[in-house]
């Protein structure tokens, strides 16, 4: 089959690999009409990870099932499905109370297991013609009549929907909040748009990127352009002084500072200084545990330092982590069946698998325009 390889840092190709089969009897064999570049594979395709040459890359994937295994009971050949970026077992202590991130039984080290994804297991991603899906009856999200019309829709339901959705859960907000996001990346856009749904009271999303904030305006964000000015103060100056009641952390590793060098402690400080007193902060960006070439002695080992002192002297509180994408999935999927969400607006660009590392080239420089690339391995 064709699939998208890892080579090496900024080095990926398609090429033809072994297909994805069925391995045990709990996999399910997807065939995959709809793959997407994520923030995440950025971590990988820029080095700063130990992902070994030859990995499929690729964790946002959606398409048609077309073999089961003999233990598969629920899942049928012909299902459109959605499969979660998170692989896990649905047994482990974690798995049983929804945190699917955590499955203790794929990695119990802490990080879960992924496709495609280094320190996440040895799986194989999606960014191909065939995927392998373990414990397939338990990781396929199956999808409505629609899906095939809607797939650039329901595939954000693999990450970046629930993603977004997550971060607005791990910091607290409640119906009526006011919410700043740092990041208007397509991460940044899905935890805007997800405090839009839940009724927001107003929504600040902070990037430097024009074409990232006007695509954020469109879902009625209020665009906060930090190489205008701090980002902080602008925040403040729109909530009399006392800042917005939740933060998003939507950027991770690689945040710029007002210098345009990158220090990944950035916005952990801003969201601090920009939320009000015993507020909540949710931080789905990606700090990871080591990084060879980070900017410091304490980032190459995974030590991101931030302000503990104004954090605890100001009450508050604070989320992390992967998003369990099972614990939202469903009702996110039937928002889009109903037509009361449109994630895909964040869609810039549709390619055919060839031509995916030049979408790889233009996401990771964020050229003009280039906010989310959908992949369609399958023609
Ligand atoms: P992206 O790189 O396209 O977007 C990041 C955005 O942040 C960019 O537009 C950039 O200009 C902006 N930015 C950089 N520095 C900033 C700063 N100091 N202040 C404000 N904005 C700043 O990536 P993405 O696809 O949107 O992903 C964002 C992060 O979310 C990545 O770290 C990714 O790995 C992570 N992620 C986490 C999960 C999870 O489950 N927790 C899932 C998906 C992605
Ligand atoms: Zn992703």
């Amino acid at each position: 089959m064709k699939a998208l390889v890892y080579n090496g840092a900024r080095d990926v190709v398609v090429k033809d690999v072994p297909d994805a089969r069925v391995e045990r009897p709990t996999d399910v064999l997807v065939h995959v009409t709809t793959t997407n570049i994520c923030g995440s594979d950025l971590h990988m395709y820029e080095g700063r990870t130990d992902l070994e040459p030859g990995r499929v890359l690729g964790h946002e994937n959606l398409g048609e099932v077309v073999e089961v295994g003999s233990a598969v009971d629920r899942i049928k050949v012909g299902d459109m499905v959605c499969i979660p970026f998170n692989i896990s077992c649905g047994h482990c202590k974690n798995c049983e109370t929804g945190l699917t991130a955590f499955c203790l039984t794929l990695n119990p080290d802490a990080a879960g297991a992924a496709y495609g994804f280094a320190g996440m297991g040895p799986y194989n991603g999606g960014q191909a013609e065939l995927l392998r899906v373990p414990y397939g009856d338990f990781n396929c999200l199956r999808l409505p009549p629609d899906a095939k019309e809607k797939q650039n829709d329901y595939v954000m339901l693999a990450d970046i929907f629930p993603t977004g959705w997550h971060c607005t859960e791990l910091s607290g907000m409640r119906p009526g909040d006011s919410v700043v996001v740092y990041g208007a990346g397509p991460v940044g856009q899905m935890a805007a748009y997800s405090a839009m749904i839940k009724g927001a009271s107003q929504v600040f999303v902070v990037d430097r990127h024009p074409d990232r904030l006007r695509l954020a305006e469109s879902i009625g964000a209020i665009a906060i352009d930090d190489s205008k000015g701090s980002p902080v103060d602008q925040v403040l100056e729109q909530t009399r002084g006392e800042g917005a009641d939740r933060g998003c952390e939507c950027v991770g590793y690689q945040a710029h500072d007002p210098q345009g060098t990158e220090h990944p402690n950035m916005t952990m400080n801003n969201l601090i200084k920009s939320v009000r007193p015993t507020g909540g902060i949710g931080v789905v960006g990606i700090f990871l545990p080591q990084d060879p070439g980070a900017p410091d002695a304490m980032a190459k080992k995974g030590e991101i330092p931030f302000d503990m002192g104004l954090f605890w002297f100001k009450g508050q509180k604070i989320g992390t982590g992967q998003a369990n994408v099972k614990a939202y999935n469903r009702q996110l999927r039937n928002l889009i069946h109903t037509g009361r969400a449109t994630p895909s607006f964040v869609v810039s660009h549709e390619l055919p698998l060839e031509q995916a590392p030049e979408g790889y080239r233009n996401f990771d420089t964020r050229e003009e325009g280039w906010t989310k690339v959908v992949l369609h391995p399958n023609g």
